[in-house]
């Protein structure tokens, strides 16, 4: 009985934060009453870890931070590593506030799955909710609580490396597709020990960097902001994403990392998120490179105030984020809620309850086998058969295949950049998974051809040879992964001549060739698409590597998906989208003297091995009232032999309204998968209010009475809202 005494006199004393009962924000509130100033600051750092550190020298990382620490970039994501760390702020920090562990998952911890831009192609949300499931698994279990991703930023340009980390050209879709990372990711609870905190980033508009150009300025006027940046950060926000990150671009000359308006007026005031902005690796000091602070102590003043809560890195809030509220630049209450929205991260997260990973074997946490059956289902989807004249693909009664190509033996480039724990050697060539579809149906003989950049073209003739004496030549194509993602611009979207040219020398064999493309944005295809005879854009599909394409070429995988962003027709043409204003004049509208104005590939082009024919729309009512639904719906038939999953997007067109809208915007999409023979009705349920409306240059919406168009390919309907 002495014993019990002892347990109910330790929870009297037990204060309020500690109780796993109470409620969260009541938690909040007693741990921030019990912080000095000092404390509280910590909690508004972000530190390095692990970054050239590994295991061996685990101490000495750990022994260099302090223990009050809020929060590590954690690159060599370990249970141990972080543990010991972990140990350290549970029992050496006065309050034991537990150490929050970010990483850049950006599509898979070990597990890499297809980059997002790939993933955006398959037009199944459900696939990307599950991969990032994968991911969160993998990472939680590792020891990471929080991921810097999705990256939700609207790209239009191609030469921008980072269009590999997006969703693509279209704010419907990445909005879609946000929601579905966040689930992901986050879960129904974000305290169970296979979640992670979401980050969306780089709030908002770095995807318009200038030129394509990495870490430049954006010109973006309030209108494009709220039509076109601005819609995937509030269907993240509203989906429950834990964090933002706020970007290094200027929005017409206020950076986004000291912007008042989006971060604080937007983000928190309008659309009430809770939780809190961590800055982009150094974007606080950065504000003194982009003209706006004098020195590092302004550039902290100017993020913190404009809503940045956390500072990665740079240690600008550190160091001067106390001496600013002495001077009074920034208020005790501004910091309270600051901290505030961090430990409500933490709470969540289940921290303070479980402030360490299990250490639990790789075999049990990564690579399982059904995360790699999901990673392979989802890169099916993903590629984008772009050509198929007379029915070359799939290949059928061809004896013996020349694969050619600096792609088809390499592993490492198709995992994408930011792979984080991914291996190469997790990976299966493209010639690995050839000689496995094919097995006793064909022979695969092999050529490198010629490297990827360098010029020489000392292999086109013993590639030639072997092109003559195959039956068809796979060709396979691409770019190194370092091509693209961060700080990887490239002034043309075309590949490098050489591969170009062995394509050409190629042909002189006579026989079909089949392009395979492994690249990480839309390239410029114009010369490839009018010597090859198919092409397949395999995107960059991570560890599934070569299995899914194989799949593709020998027909197991009917393709499935539908370019996410717009193939220009040249480098030239960039920025070019689908979704532009009205062009003033018809027929005479910006055109070029030397090339086409339309791009190659439209967004959401892809073809299939079966035949999808399309019936006719049917509205359930050609006048509505404004708040009114209505529904609309098409049939389409599979007129081929095959199987096939079809996807149809919808758009609308608001032919006269008050400013000048795109000529058509996506509203809606479904996937379905349609047997031979049999017809689907596609449907889509339009809230007039909702998908008829469009916002001003501050975000209102507004539903202007009149006409509208919905659309789907070249088929379209008028109704009309009185
Ligand atoms: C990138 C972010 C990334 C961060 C942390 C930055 O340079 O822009 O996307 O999350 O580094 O690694």
């Amino acid at each position: 009985s002495s014993a019990s005494v002892q347990t109910s006199a330790k929870d009297v004393n037990k204060p309020l934060y500690k109780d796993a009962g109470a409620p969260v924000e009541k938690r909040v509130d007693d741990l921030l009453s019990r912080m000095t100033l000092e404390e509280k600051v910590y909690q508004l750092n972000q530190y390095t870890l692990g970054f050239n550190h590994n295991i061996n020298n685990l101490g000495e990382a750990v022994k260099n931070l302090p223990a009050e620490i809020g929060s590590v970039i954690y690159f060599d994501a370990d249970p141990q590593l972080r543990n010991g760390l972990q140990k350290k702020a549970m029992e050496e920090s006065r309050l034991g506030i537990p150490v929050l562990f970010g990483y850049d998952v950006i599509h898979g911890f070990r597990t890499v799955y297809p980059i997002p831009l790939a993933q955006a192609c398959s037009w199944n949300p459900a696939l990307v909710e599950q991969s990032s499931a994968v991911a969160a698994l993998e990472s939680r279990m590792s020891g990471v609580d929080w991921t810097f991703s999705p990256m939700i930023d609207i790209a239009r340009d191609g030469r921008w490396g980072r269009v590999a980390e997006g969703y693509g050209e279209d704010p419907y879709a990445t909005a879609v597709y946000t929601v579905a990372a966040v689930k992901g990711y986050q879960g129904d609870d974000l305290s169970s020990d296979r979640r992670v905190a979401a980050c969306l980033k780089h709030y908002v508009g770095y995807g318009a960097s200038e030129a394509g150009r990495d870490y430049v300025y954006t010109e973006i006027s309030r209108q494009s902001l709220w039509d076109t940046y601005l819609p995937p950060y509030e269907a993240g926000v509203k989906a429950g994403a834990a964090t933002l990150m706020s970007g290094f671009n200027d929005i017409s000359g206020i950076p986004a990392s000291a912007n008042h308006y989006t971060l604080t007026e937007i983000l928190k005031n309008r659309w009430k998120h809770d939780g809190f902005v961590v800055s982009d690796w150094g974007s606080v000091i950065q504000l003194v490179n982009q003209g706006v602070a004098a020195d590092a102590k302004e550039a902290a003043e100017k993020a913190f105030m404009a809503g940045v809560e956390m500072d990665m890195t740079d240690n600008c809030y550190q160091r001067h984020l106390a001496e600013l509220v002495k001077e009074g630049k920034v208020p005790v209450a501004n910091v309270d809620d600051a901290v505030r929205r961090v430990l409500r991260v933490k709470f969540r997260l289940g921290l303070f309850e479980h402030p360490y990973t299990k250490e639990v074997k790789q075999e049990e946490r990564l690579l399982l086998p059904e995360s790699l059956r999901a990673v392979e289902r989802m890169a099916e989807e993903t590629m984008v058969l772009l050509k198929n004249s007379d029915n070359v693909l799939p290949l059928s009664g061809m004896k013996k295949i020349a694969l050619i190509g600096p792609m088809a033996k390499n592993r490492a480039d198709l995992l994408g950049s930011w792979s984080a724990h991914g291996r190469a050697e997790d990976v299966c060539s493209i010639y690995d998974a050839m000689h496995r579809e094919f097995a006793g149906k064909a022979d695969i003989l092999y050529a490198e051809g010629c490297d990827f950049e360098d010029e020489s073209r000392g292999g086109f003739a013993e590639a030639l040879d072997l092109a003559k004496k195959a039956d068809v030549v796979v060709l396979c194509l691409g770019e190194k992964r370092g091509w693209s993602g961060e700080n990887a611009s490239r002034s043309t979207i075309a590949l490098p001549s050489v591969q170009e040219a062995l394509l050409a020398a190629l042909k002189e064999a006579g026989k079909p060739v089949v392009v395979l493309l492994a690249n990480g944005r839309p390239l410029e295809l114009v010369r490839i698409e009018k010597l090859a005879d198919a092409i397949v854009e395999m995107w960059q599909p991570g560890v599934a590597g070569g299995k899914p394409v194989a799949g593709i070429l020998s027909g197991r995988v009917n393709p499935s998906g539908k370019l996410a962003i717009t193939f220009p027709y040249m480098t030239g043409q960039i920025p070019v989208y689908y979704n532009h204003r009205s062009p003033a004049r018809e027929g005479r509208q910006g055109r070029y003297q030397d090339i086409p104005s339309t791009p190659l590939y439209d967004f959401g082009y892809g073809l299939s091995y079966t035949d999808y024919k399309y019936g006719d729309l049917k509205v359930s009512a050609d006048k509505v009232k404004r708040g009114e639904t209505l529904t609309v719906e098409i049939p389409v038939t599979n007129a081929g032999s095959r199987d096939g999953l079809e996807t149809v997007h919808w758009f609308i067109c608001d032919p006269v309204s008050s400013i000048s809208r795109p000529v058509k915007e996506l509203k809606y999409f479904e996937k379905q998968l349609i047997k031979a023979g049999e017809t689907k009705v596609f449907r889509f349920n339009v809230d007039t209010e909702r998908d008829l409306s469009f916002v001003d240059s501050d975000g209102k919406r507004f539903l202007e009475p009149g006409d509208y168009y919905l659309m789907v390919k070249d088929r379209k309907v008028r109704i009309s809202v009185e």
